[in-house]
């Protein structure tokens, strides 16, 4: 029997999520040296964690040897008190991807409908796949989410919406008061999630802590792998009425959060002053290269996140070109801009060395 005839069929067809190129990979296949490659292309933080949580990770190996606290006890207290809400209303996760998928567990099966903005977050699509259920992808209207789109999208088999703001790949936000109007029109068998990967990048982030208050079906996620730096530990969470969080809470793995991204999660939430100067940083380095990449002459959307799209014409060449020289950016081919490349901001410097880098492959 083949092993194909065994597998689920959800599993034959599951399209495959392509990464930002890790810098030794790079290094390899072009003969470089990683010390000389830069990454902007999985919108990371280029300042690293703050130096209070890669102290508290590198104390909490001392312990290496027990599981981690399974109940993230200490960190949902700390996010319930950043966020003023009970820690029962927190699930934490192997980064915010986790979440995802535990929403398709507690709420997808087969026939079930996801309604999500094209092009946002690849994650949204393939984990519906993987449940059976079926994508609705919704255009995006000048780069930005049509909510008004999004909510005749909606059908009697809808159970999710996904709706990231800042959005990834294109940086753009939707307000607070039409975020706020379009979840107070959804039908009750409908539950909205709102993806804020970005929100600590904006200055007064949509508050939708009202819904919740009002016992609407909404889950908000946040994440430690951008603003703060810890990417690499996988930490991610969400937020939602304690009913809500429950059932997510039910379909985690007992010690889905290892001990080192517990701790240093902690550590970067008493560290605001970090976070202060990231935001601060991000801001200064989107100007630098949305001035210069206006200079080149190219088309930008305009972002209000730690990464912008620009159209460059041959997307699949300049990115080439880009690696070849030890800059690594995102092709924007895979989700259907083909033209148009992904900056992630970086340190001035760095910054700096794109915008001189892309110069020299354009001329050519
Ligand atoms: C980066 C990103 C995430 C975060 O993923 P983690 O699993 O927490 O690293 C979630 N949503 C969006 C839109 C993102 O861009």
């Amino acid at each position: 029997m083949k092993l194909e005839a065994l597998v689920n069929p959800s599993v034959l067809t599951q399209p495959v999520y392509e990464p930002g190129k890790p810098i030794e990979d790079v290094a390899r296949e072009l003969g470089l040296d990683p010390a000389t490659i830069i990454k902007l292309a999985s919108n990371e933080n280029p300042f690293g964690p703050s130096p209070r949580a890669k102290a508290a990770a590198i104390r909490a190996l001392d312990q290496g040897e027990l599981y981690p606290d399974g109940g993230c006890v200490r960190l949902r207290a700390r996010l319930a008190q950043t966020h003023g809400l009970d820690a029962n209303q927190f699930v934490v996760g192997n980064g915010s991807n986790e979440l995802i998928e535990l929403l398709g567990h507690v709420f997808l099966r087969p026939g079930d409908e996801v309604v999500m903005g094209n092009p946002a977050f690849a994650v949204y699509k393939l984990v519906t796949l993987l449940f059976g259920a079926k994508p609705v992808e919704v255009p995006l209207v000048d780069h930005k989410h049509d909510l008004a789109a999004l909510a005749a999208a909606v059908t009697r088999r809808t159970k999710l919406i996904f709706v990231p703001s800042p959005n990834n790949p294109t940086g753009t936000a939707n307000t607070e008061a039409e975020l706020l109007a379009f979840v107070r029109g959804l039908p009750e068998h409908v539950v909205f999630v709102f993806d804020e990967a970005y929100a600590e990048f904006l200055d007064n982030p949509p508050d939708l802590r009202p819904l919740i208050r009002e016992g609407r079906k909404v889950v908000c996620l946040r994440t430690f792998s951008k603003i703060y730096g810890l990417a690499s530990l996988r930490v991610g969470y969400g937020y939602a009425s304690p009913e809500l969080a429950s059932l997510l809470n039910r379909v985690r793995q007992p010690f889905n959060v290892n001990a080192l991204g517990q701790a240093a999660a902690l550590a970067a939430l008493d560290d605001g002053e970090f976070v202060e100067k990231c935001r601060r940083e991000n801001r200064a380095g989107l100007t630098q290269l949305e001035s210069g990449l206006q200079a080149l002459g190219l088309e930008t959307v305009p972002s209000v996140a730690n990464f912008l799209l620009v159209k460059v014409g041959d997307g699949a060449r300049v990115f080439a070109d880009l690696q070849k020289q030890g800059v690594i950016v995102r092709p924007m081919r895979p989700y259907g801009m083909p033209e148009w490349l992904r900056f992630t901001v970086g340190t001035p410097t760095q910054n700096e060395r794109l915008l001189a880098t892309l110069t020299g492959v354009l001329r050519r």
